[in-house]
């Protein structure tokens, strides 16, 4: 069975503990590689591997960094569909997605840094005084970069390009869910020549290497995309050491529709919105909220359309659902769709798990499920599900809808559906959420700042707010 190896000082090689963690594909339900259960002193290699090449990285000058992230992310685009085909196999989800949106994006990531960083500027201050000040921004040292397993190659890379391109030597986690597109770029980085030590990858258990990330004085940048309860547990241990913290955590995000909306492009959206990956990206939509003159007609095409989504094997063409990344996590959605029940909810489609093994598929397939009648604030509308499940709700008025929408812990991203512009740019103020899509969904310019508000994290991650994230500034003041 294939073992999967840590990338440590440019060379790939085996735990130290020789011990692995079985990896699972969710389609069949079997244990198709394994994965290095990592611990402490592999972690310390890397650290060390990536202290010792962080002078000689970060003086680098940033065109030839530059060179490097283009290089790297030519041979992602290169190798589209080994990649695509191993984040499938390794996720669940739809080869066809992995193809169109997950591996291109992950290209993309590095291309965009490798053009973003030549292009980062420093601020200066004139006094009238006769003095000026500029600011450095330097590289700070050993990053840490810690990510999720829903969009696994395409959130590893969005914190590991601006980290390397800004100069600074990276020890990465990828999740012990989906590693198996994080080793295939190591291998794309020995392949490039990557300076070794520049970057660092270490597979394991967030409770181990995570943690000895966290944990370590020697890693002053912690950058994590995963769970709110896990950047709780992370910003607990980083806090006192005063580290810099990027966190992206979970989500609960409101899609309103209202009455004046283009009907034809919010029901392709929603559908898209909703479900994508299986619903589990943080940016998909859970909880629908629809004007009540619109109410019953969308609900209707809208359920229509949502059960005409094909569940089947990722590997398919025209396979619209794969599986649930794991069987717990299946648990944990199917559990949801019980206590939606319990609230009061009716599930107007869906609501099963899928049986495909006729088709030798025993793994984690559940209906697209779409649920109604239940109240704002009951827990299926306030706790982050992270699967193909979303409520459905009419609502009268914009400052109902408002109150709605704001009523969880959570504001990563809200969609919004009107052709009231005045409405459109109200709304988008009042509304508490780091981004907010108008007449669109996950439309994408990797230059604006995103992230979430509440406990949907801290900081922002894309364009020149990542290169700031970073560096460290340091400002200069001369008198003359
Ligand atoms: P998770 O928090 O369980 O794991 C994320 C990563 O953290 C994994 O690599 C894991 O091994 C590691 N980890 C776990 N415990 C740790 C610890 N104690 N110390 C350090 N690292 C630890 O999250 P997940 O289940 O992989 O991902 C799903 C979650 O991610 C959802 O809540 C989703 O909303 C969120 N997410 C957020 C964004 C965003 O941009 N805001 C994007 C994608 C996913």
């Amino acid at each position: 069975m294939q073992k999967i190896q840590n990338y440590i000082n440019g060379e790939l090689i085996d735990p130290t503990s020789s011990e692995y963690i079985d990896n699972y594909n969710p389609a069949k339900g079997e244990v198709y590689s394994l994965i290095p259960d990592s611990t402490e002193e592999d972690v310390e290699l890397a650290i060390s591997a990536a202290k010792s090449a962080f002078r000689s990285w970060s003086e680098t000058p940033k065109e030839i960094r530059s060179d490097y992230l283009l290089k790297i992310s030519q041979k992602i685009e290169e190798r589209l569909e080994e990649f695509a085909l191993a984040e499938s196999i390794d996720n669940g989800k739809p080869l066809s997605l992995a193809r169109k949106v997950d591996i291109p994006r992950a290209a993309k990531n590095f291309r965009f840094y490798s053009s973003a960083i030549v292009h980062f500027e420093s601020e200066s201050h004139y006094m009238e005084l006769g003095a000026i000040n500029y600011t450095l921004r330097k590289a700070i040292g050993v990053t840490a970069c810690i990510s999720p397993w829903n969009l696994p190659l395409y959130l590893f890379s969005w914190k590991i390009a601006p980290a390397i391109a800004a100069g600074n030597c990276v020890v990465a986690k990828p999740s012990e869910i989906t590693p198996m597109t994080a080793y295939l770029l190591s291998k794309v980085c020995i392949e490039v020549g990557l300076p070794k030590g520049v970057l660092n990858i270490v597979h394991g258990y967030g409770h181990k290497v995570g943690n000895a990330l966290s944990e370590s004085n020697d890693v002053p940048v912690i950058s994590f995309t995963g769970g709110t309860k896990t950047g709780e547990t992370i910003a607990r241990i980083a806090a006192p050491k005063f580290k810099k913290l990027s966190l992206e955590l979970g989500g609960k995000n409101p899609c309103i529709i209202f009455d004046d909306a283009d009907y034809d492009k919010v029901l392709d959206t929603t559908v898209r919105s909703a479900f994508a990956n299986q619903g589990q990206i943080c940016l998909c939509s859970s909880r629908i909220f629809v004007q009540d003159k619109m109410y019953e007609k969308f609900k209707r095409d809208f359920v229509h359309r949502v059960k005409a989504l094909k569940v089947g094997n990722p590997n398919e063409n025209g396979t619209d659902q794969g599986a649930l990344v794991s069987k717990s996590h299946m648990e944990k959605v199917l559990g949801y769709i019980d206590l939606a029940k319990e609230e009061g909810g009716t599930v107007l489609c869906g609501g099963k798990q899928v049986d495909l093994s006729e088709q030798g598929l025993n793994g984690w397939f559940v209906e697209p499920t779409l649920i109604e009648g239940l109240s704002y604030d009951c827990r299926t509308n306030q706790e982050e599900i992270f699967g193909p499940v979303a409520t459905i709700t009419p609502f009268k008025t914009e400052e109902e809808v408002l109150m709605y929408a704001n009523s969880t812990e959570y504001g990563l991203a809200a969609t919004l559906w009107t052709s009231n512009l005045s409405r459109a740019h109200r709304m988008a103020n009042e509304l508490h959420s780091g981004i907010v899509w108008i007449n669109c969904w996950l439309l994408r310019d990797l230059r604006t700042p995103f992230g979430g508000v509440k406990n949907s994290g801290v900081g922002r991650e894309g364009g020149f707010e990542a290169l700031r994230f970073f560096t460290e500034p340091k400002n200069v003041c001369i008198q003359y």
